[in-house]
């Protein structure tokens, strides 16, 4: 079924939202102001609760269950579940039946955040909200505690207009995307009904984002022998043996980048080939100048685009170091030990031709007046769950600057804009009922 509304009834939604954009501001501020650095973020889900019950929204704590999660094939242990648990780490959700007839839509957003470390670099308290001529700074305010703003201030802006969806109304603010999602987008796929469509207002300029990245992480470990480093001709030093898988891991990396390429990540030419970085981010070796370290761990980051499985990418990899290490008299009978931990997610795309990216599509042109590009598929997030799940979903949402970085901020008129969108996105596909 399709809805085709009257210019008159977005026009009193895009005023209302435009008229009241303090409130909107002011509700940025208020979860800027609650820190929620990932595994800490009850405080804040605690206010979004208490927003929504005063919308009469009926909210519900739904806390990750591991045992569920364990048998998903994406599951992975997160480092904040390793450090906290999920006892005390609540997703919020809320239901908004629709007067029948329309399209279910999920309105969803993860409210943790990264350290805002090192604090000395920053211009404004990162846990303040500040707002200088029409920017709102803050840990959180691009990334991604506006955008979740602009989903309850849309919802906000319909209920006070009196406009009823005819589809069904999933709200959901989620812990840990920062680091996997696994207990929050993912475990809420694995407990909740389905939808005919996600929404994330993760910041992207009002860009449309359809893809993701593939993301995991291994560590390689090499074993060499202690020794006094007067006597290092007695030892073997495992630093220095983890040189040669180094450099072939690197040469892995350039070869890839000059065979990947995956044009929707590449809108910026400074992208070309980037989707696929494989990033050595820890070496660890050693403890002390005068001893010939006997361990020595490499930890790496790969990406790719979609097209390439998890077992070819895995392969690859473990072929690369084998290799390497049958070249080195002491590593072919020592043989380096790979070990994939953390981040397993598996890359997704959605067709532009799909019927919700262009309900996105068609918004965005109304309220920026421009044609939106597509874009996606350098990093890991949070829609590739639905999307694997037979939900397209698509990221679209606020014009934001440093974000994972000091003195991130938001463009305050791109929030009113992104909370118009989200609203005629709504009134579109789920239709508007009597
Ligand atoms: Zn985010």
């Amino acid at each position: 079924m399709v809805y085709v509304l009257s210019k008159n009834e977005y026009k009193q939604v895009t005023d209302y939202i435009a008229e009241n954009r303090d409130q909107l501001v002011r509700l940025t501020q208020d979860l800027v102001k609650v820190p929620s650095v990932s595994g800490h973020e009850n405080e804040v889900q605690q206010l979004i609760h208490s927003i929504l019950d005063e919308m009469d929204i009926d909210p519900q704590f739904c806390l990750p269950d591991i045992e569920v999660l364990r048998n998903h094939p994406d599951f992975f242990e997160t480092t904040s579940f390793v450090k906290h648990g999920y006892e005390d780490r609540p997703n919020v959700i809320a239901d908004i039946k629709g007067a029948g007839g329309g399209r279910s839509l999920c309105l969803s957003g993860h409210i943790d955040v990264v350290s805002p470390e090192p604090l000395r670099k920053w211009n404004y308290d990162p846990w303040g909200g500040d707002v200088e001529e029409n920017v709102l700074y803050g840990r959180g305010a691009g990334d991604m505690k506006g955008g979740v703003a602009c989903i309850i201030f849309a919802v906000k802006a319909l209920r006070s207009l009196g406009i009823k969806l005819r589809g069904d109304l999933q709200l959901e603010t989620t812990i840990e995307e920062e680091d996997g999602g696994v207990g929050g987008v993912l475990y809420l796929r694995t407990v909740r009904p389905k939808t005919d469509a996600a929404l994330i207002p993760e910041p992207s300029a009002l860009t449309i984002s359809l893809a993701s990245a593939g993301v995991m992480y291994f560590r390689v470990k090499l074993l060499g022998v202690p020794a006094h480093a007067a006597t290092a001709h007695f030892g073997v030093n495992a630093a220095q043996k983890a040189v040669p898988i180094i450099e072939a891991l690197e040469d892995l990396h350039k070869s890839r980048q000059e065979r990947i390429s995956y044009p929707t990540a590449e809108h910026d030419p400074r992208m070309k080939g980037r989707v696929t970085t494989i990033n050595l981010g820890v070496v660890r070796a050693g403890d002390w100048p005068s001893t010939v370290p006997a361990l020595c761990e490499l930890e790496y980051r790969i990406g790719w685009p979609p097209g390439e499985t998890r077992e070819e990418v895995m392969q690859q990899v473990e072929e690369t170091v084998a290799d390497a290490a049958r070249a080195d008299d002491w590593l072919s009978e020592n043989p380096p030990e790979i070990e994939w931990f953390g981040w397993k997610s598996r890359p997704h795309e959605l067709s532009k031709d799909d019927s919700f990216v262009q309900t996105v599509r068609e918004n965005v042109s109304r309220v920026t007046d421009s044609e939106p590009s597509y874009i996606g598929g350098s990093s890991g997030l949070d829609t590739r769950y639905f999307v694997h799940n037979g939900t397209p979903a698509v990221t679209c949402g606020p014009y934001a600057e440093r974000i994972h970085s000091y003195d991130e901020s938001v463009s305050i008129d791109s929030l009113v804009k992104t909370a118009q969108v989200i609203a005629g996105v709504m009134m579109d596909w789920c239709g508007v009922g009597e």
